[in-house]
């Protein structure tokens, strides 16, 4: 897939809710399938693509935490929720005829590598997916500062973070008000400062400090995810 120019690497930041289709709960084969195909067309036109994805559609650790359990406990459930979308996403990529890798923040030999920056980085110059698992393999923390934190370590140009159901950063949810209005560009600051619900403030200002952009776009509409790396004015780009 060596298209000769400089090689262009993306962390690609998928939701976990996308993952379960209209159900809610669990993985939905038919969505992870078209998030795959969408993921394997742009490999194979020689983007470098690592992917982080939530675990909304399994476990949350702060929801558990409000029902009585544990917050840590909780979030190793959470982090187990994110390996099992990982390998859903790895066995679609696979079949599009992908080389893809998991990687993940908690040692798990028979299911997926540890995370190896320096061979995570060696993949992706292989033109294989490195799919970033178990999230940081830390409580406390969310899949959207994996995504941040891999992002920096592995030298993504910027976080493109597809959400379910909404085509951006609104100024209030959209599903709530239908006057809310769309931003094209936004500073971290004023996500940070208006207390927008893009990422988490942890992920927000790690962005924010290292000068990573991150692009919010709506992950199941057709075509985005190439739209997205090929930087097509799509969503809403958050940068300094
Ligand atoms: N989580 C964690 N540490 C991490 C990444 C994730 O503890 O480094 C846990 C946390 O409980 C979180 C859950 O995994 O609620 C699922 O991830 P997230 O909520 O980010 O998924 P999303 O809501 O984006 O689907």
């Amino acid at each position: 897939a060596d298209h000769g120019g400089p090689r262009r690497r993306f962390l690609l930041k998928l939701s976990g809710e996308a993952f379960a289709g209209g159900g809610g709960l669990g993985v939905d084969p038919d969505v992870v399938h078209a998030i795959a195909r969408e993921i394997a067309a742009v490999v194979r036109e020689g983007y470098e693509i690592a992917v982080v994805i939530g675990g909304g559609n399994f476990f949350r650790g702060a929801e558990l935490q409000q029902r009585g359990m544990d917050r840590a406990r909780s979030d190793y459930m959470g982090m187990l929720g994110t390996v099992m979308n990982s390998l859903a996403l790895q066995d679609f990529l696979v079949k599009e005829g992908i080389e893809t890798r998991v990687q993940t923040g908690i040692t798990m030999g028979q299911v997926a590598e540890p995370f190896i920056p320096l061979r995570a980085v060696r993949h992706l110059e292989k033109g294989r997916v490195v799919i970033f698992g178990a999230g940081m393999g830390m409580p406390y923390f969310s899949t959207d500062t994996t995504a941040a934190q891999r992002a920096l370590e592995i030298h993504a140009e910027a976080i493109l973070m597809g959400k379910n159901g909404v085509d951006g950063i609104y100024d209030s949810d959209p599903k709530k008000n239908p006057d809310a209005v769309k931003f094209d560009a936004l500073e971290y600051s004023e996500v940070l400062a208006r207390g927008l619900k893009v990422a988490d403030a942890t992920a927000i200002s790690l962005c924010m400090d290292n000068k990573l952009p991150i692009l919010v776009f709506e992950l199941l509409a057709e075509g985005n995810i190439g739209r997205a790396v090929k930087g097509e004015k799509i969503g809403t780009l958050v940068s300094d």
